[in-house]
């Protein structure tokens, strides 16, 4: 079955599917500004967004994916902490860089490929800009600012349906407030490209054809995903706050730019909520990783509890689901360990397909409850006739667990064989497949000597250190 996962430009559930002659699947992510620490409502879009990089690991291989997420390390808000702290923007940047790196280990989410920052690619958004403003696309503004011209791009709107919207309600589509540097725009709804440097930017200036200043946020994510996957990349994602405007925003910048399709899949996953209310940072209703800690919850819990919703449905979180969520890990680090001990050591066969009902669920639009249900179901029909349970099942489990919902399940403390001693065994396992005996028996003694045993199963074996 694959990969198939709601669109939110062609509004329909879509197939994931590399689009690129060499293979690779290319994933863009935005990442998290660097300025605080990040709360669990982000970590829900980054913990989403883990699970898709690991499905799409697992359809496409390891090698045939790309996962690009960048760090906003310049903007409004960082700017404005360093000013506050009086300390220097990359220092402040660093902290909270270092903050995010601990959490996301904490929980388990792969590091993408490439992480990107905003201050690192100047040059490529400045090499962007100046293509809009050969193009037509931009103008500069007297202060210096530059500025992407809306009108300039017939299809701006296509991802949020903004112009529709708001045709309905007979306005135009930039009925936002006035902002700040309304005065110096052409049009309320142009957005920046460029920011001409103020006295509150302090030293955050680079020199631009244009004069000091600094990027603008959106420009940052088309630039980066150029430079690191290509003018076209296979899915872009986000947390649903970004869909509009930074992600109509950056369809029209990469788009009038490179002159192609910016991204053939967009994927937006829901908030988690506090008593009703999308958990942020502006409404001070927010939980961070360390708060849950401090309360004795484990970040694997948590993980589980961002896992626990439908992506594309918002999700209240409570302790209640804390608590939910402790104790299924709870059954599930019981069967693990059980499982273990008898196959810990096995060397890797080929997964049977008793979790495939839970891969599958997470093929399907990401479909968390599913998935999780499914995981149970298939514990206890495995437990109900453990007999049967075999080296296939428990790298089936492990798969669908560890690998893809990302789970990390310690396990018990298992002795792992040195790699001279799996290499003969793997020897005697092909001497024996190949009905070499004799062959086989002299590797058993080799293995004997070294102070190991070779346990043979079914599809598999186990080493087990001898006891001395
Ligand atoms: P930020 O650091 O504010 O740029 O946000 C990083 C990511 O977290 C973005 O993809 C946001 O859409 C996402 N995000 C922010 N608040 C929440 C929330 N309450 N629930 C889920 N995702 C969120
Ligand atoms: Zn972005």
């Amino acid at each position: 079955m694959p990969i198939r996962l709601f669109d939110s430009l062609a509004r329909e559930t879509r197939e994931l599917k590399p689009s690129h002659a060499d293979g690779v699947f290319r994933f863009y992510n935005c990442g998290p500004t660097v300025y605080a620490p990040a709360h669990i409502g982000n970590f829900r879009t980054f913990v989403v967004n883990d699970v898709i990089r690991r499905l799409l690991e697992l359809e496409f291989g390891p090698d045939k994916v790309k996962h690009v997420r960048n760090l906003t390390d310049v903007d409004d808000k960082t700017i404005r902490r360093s000013r506050d702290e009086k300390r220097p923007l990359a220092e402040v940047t660093k902290q909270w860089t270092d903050k995010f790196h601990a959490d996301c280990t904490a929980l388990n989410c792969l590091p993408p490929h490439v992480e990107p920052t905003a201050t690192g690619h100047i040059v490529e958004q400045v090499d962007m800009i100046d293509v809009l403003m050969k193009k037509g696309n931009a103008y500069r503004a007297p202060d210096g600012s530059v500025y992407f011209k809306v009108s300039s791009f017939s299809e701006y709107g296509k991802l949020s349906r903004v112009k529709e919207r708001e045709l309905q309600l007979g306005s135009s589509f930039a009925t936002k407030p006035q902002a700040a540097d309304a005065d110096e725009k052409e049009d309320v709804s142009d957005f920046a490209l460029w920011k001409a440097h103020k006295d509150d930017d302090g030293e955050n200036a680079w020199e631009s054809p244009w004069g000091r200043g600094r990027p603008g946020w959106h420009i940052e994510c088309s630039a980066m995903s150029k430079k690191h996957l290509g003018d076209t990349i296979d899915l872009h994602s986000g947390g649903v706050d970004l869909l509009f405007p930074h992600h109509e925003n950056e369809i029209a910048q990469s788009e009038c730019c490179n002159g192609t399709q910016f991204a053939h899949h967009w994927y937006h996953s829901e908030h988690l909520l506090v008593d009703g209310k999308k958990m942020s940072k502006s409404l001070g209703n927010l939980y961070t990783l360390d708060d849950l800690k401090a309360r004795r919850f484990s970040p694997q819990t948590v993980r589980y509890t961002l896992l626990m919703g439908h992506p594309r449905k918002q999700l209240n979180f409570t302790f209640d689901s804390l608590y939910s969520a402790e104790s299924a890990l709870g059954k599930l680090n019981a069967f693990n360990d059980k499982v273990s001990a008898i196959y810990g050591m096995s060397l890797r066969v080929p997964p049977s397909n008793k979790f495939d009902a839970v891969l599958d669920a997470l093929r399907d639009d990401l479909n968390f409850p599913s998935a999780l249900g499914e995981l149970f179901v298939a514990i206890k029909q495995i437990e109900s006739n453990f007999s049967e349970f075999s080296c296939a099942d428990f790298f089936a489990f492990k798969q669908a667990v560890t690998s893809v919902l990302g789970f990390s399940l310690p396990g018990i403390a298992q002795e792992v064989p040195p790699d001279i001693i799996t290499a003969l065994a793997e020897k005697r396992w092909a001497a024996k497949k190949a009905k070499d005996f004799k062959g086989a028996d002299a590797l058993r003694a080799e293995l004997t000597a070294a102070g190991w045993s070779m346990l043979d199963g079914k599809d598999g074996y186990k080493l087990e250190p001898l006891k001395k």
